[in-house]
């Protein structure tokens, strides 16, 4: 019978590409039916036409290859979006002087005196002409009117004078604890803040969003992520997170213009035995998977007790015991309450007391198998840690921080970052594993780069950041239906299959035969979820 007999008439056809479906074959295809906000066939041009219902819409891909959408299964958005549109964000500029000329482009669009913002996802090392950061100096003389704060991961930030006078530092300013104000030869600030007791006084002073902008900024950030191919985010919350955070894309669902699918998993924000007793009673009422394909929430995570949230270069210690015993009894209300848990942990000696509690409450709460408890991040995980993993149906999910992140994580860990994360360990262990970005903080928001680092092991600047990569294919699995898993939605999303929902991106360079060092410059031409085109590139 041929396949247009078989199924309903088409209104939205893909025809003359190269389809890399992703399926669990790996199949190429030429064209792909779709029939409302789902993928109907796979095909041949000859076939997909045929199917093609008077009216439908049309698009000759001439040759271009499309992918299925981009996943993220870890970032920061919610969050992400109270700063988006006061941010002169630096992703993927390899320039330091196009990093100036952004900033100085940036206070041109503000009122004076508002504030300019880059608040993480880059680093110094990403400019290849001058790998610096900013002086005060130098941010006074091209942005003298605004605030200027630049922050990289969690590590430092660089502000001007006018940021300095904003949160009263000045050359007689204290080290407050956990920072260092920078000061140069001559007792001057430099601008340079390190540390969160440094930076944090400064943070505090930018004022949250007008409420008017929150939708705005959840539009314009949505927008970003299509232009860079994602078309399903997890959000794990954050510090400085509040559940308010998630009303834009929830207004956004109503309105149906949500245009990324957005789960989030719930930020248990409790830093004390007491702010664990009180949050205790709350979770019994978190509500997982009432939701719709569009927006859900999927579980809980990334913290279960935030004094045991390691940095990804702290110095990998265990973890002090009356701090677990925390941990144990958020996790054992996590696990009554039929929930899955993104946990964050970074190195073995972590995630191995970890798994300790974990093993007794599968043992004796309930059988977490069905619930596919997850560690993420994970650059430390051992063989003995994935065994243990693999027993109870674990799954892992590691992020592409070291695309920005190599310099900070090879000046603290040198050599030990080439086999980091042991990508080779994770894959023989048969572990499901996936990634996310981590954005927007710690990393970039464009997966190509995660993508371009899996494959070549290199960060964005081109050093060689880890000699354990993998094939295209297996990094376009994990970005795709292997992230699906995070949300319980392998069956919905992550390939070009029939019955799946419509999320593809079509791209400007066919990823599998562009040179591996070309992957990070990919751009989608078009981005489409649910069969609408979300993106397209002009
Ligand atoms: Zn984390």
């Amino acid at each position: 019978m041929p396949l247009a007999a078989q199924t309903p008439a088409a209104d939205f056809v893909l025809l003359n590409g190269k389809i890399v479906t992703v399926d669990p074959l790996f199949d190429i295809a030429q064209a792909v039916a779709v029939r409302g906000d789902r993928i109907v066939a796979v095909g041949t041009t000859a076939q997909i036409r045929a199917m093609a219902g008077s009216g439908a819409r049309v698009i000759d891909l001439q040759g271009r290859t499309v992918i299925p959408g981009l996943i993220d299964n870890h970032g920061h958005y919610a969050r992400a979006a109270q700063t988006w549109l006061r941010e002169a964000r630096l992703d993927g500029i390899l320039s330091r002087s196009d990093a100036l000329e952004k900033l100085r482009a940036r206070a041109r669009t503000v009122k004076p005196g508002d504030w300019v913002l880059v608040i993480g996802g880059w680093s110094e090392g990403q400019f290849a002409d001058d790998p610096r950061g900013f002086t005060r100096e130098e941010l006074d003389r091209l942005v003298p009117d605004h605030p200027v704060y630049l922050q990289v991961n969690y590590s430092h930030a660089y502000v001007n004078s006018a940021a300095l006078a904003a949160a009263g530092l000045d050359e007689h300013t204290e080290d407050p604890r956990g920072g260092k104000i920078e000061h140069d030869a001559n007792g001057r600030l430099t601008g340079r803040l390190d540390g969160a007791g440094a930076y944090v006084p400064v943070f505090r002073q930018i004022p949250p969003p007008p409420p008017e902008q929150a939708i705005a900024g959840a539009t314009a950030l949505l927008g970003d992520l299509s232009r860079v191919g994602i078309t399903a985010l997890g959000d794990v919350g954050g510090y400085n997170f509040s559940p308010d955070f998630y009303k834009p894309f929830d207004a956004l669902r109503r309105e149906n213009e949500l245009t990324v699918r957005v789960y989030n998993t719930v930020w248990g924000d409790v830093h004390s035995p007491d702010e664990v007793t009180a949050w205790l009673p709350q979770i019994p009422g978190i509500r997982a998977f009432h939701g719709d394909d569009l927006r859900d929430t999927v579980g809980y995570g990334e913290t279960m007790y935030v004094p045991l949230h390691e940095g990804p270069v702290d110095s990998g210690a265990p973890p002090p015991a009356a701090d677990l015993a925390q941990f144990r009894r958020v996790a054992s209300a996590v696990a009554e309450a039929g929930l899955y848990a993104h946990i964050h942990a970074h190195y073995h000696p972590r995630i191995s007391a970890f798994l300790d509690v974990i093993e007794s409450i599968n043992k004796d709460v309930r059988a977490l198998r069905p619930y596919r408890w997850t560690i993420v991040h994970a650059e430390g995980v051992t063989g003995e840690d994935l065994e243990r993993m693999r027993r109870i149906g674990m799954m892992i999910s590691i992020n592409n921080w070291p695309t920005v992140g190599y310099e900070d994580q090879h000046a603290a860990l040198g050599e030990r970052i080439y086999a980091s994360p042991p990508l080779k360990l994770i894959r023989e262990s048969g572990l499901l594993w996936g990634i996310g970005t981590d954005a927007t903080v710690v990393a970039p928001i464009n997966p190509f780069f995660g993508l371009y680092w899996l494959v070549t092991g290199k960060s964005l600047s081109g050093h060689l950041a880890t000699r354990d990569t993998v094939s295209r294919e297996e990094a376009l699995i994990a970005w795709t239906r292997s992230n699906a898993h995070f949300f319980f939605r392998e069956n919905e999303l992550g390939s070009i299959e029939p019955g799946k929902l419509a999320d593809f991106v079509v791209l400007d360079k066919d990823y599998m035969t562009v040179p591996a060092d070309a992957i990070r410059d990919i751009k989608p031409a078009m981005t489409i979820v649910g069969g609408k085109i979300v993106y397209m590139a002009r």
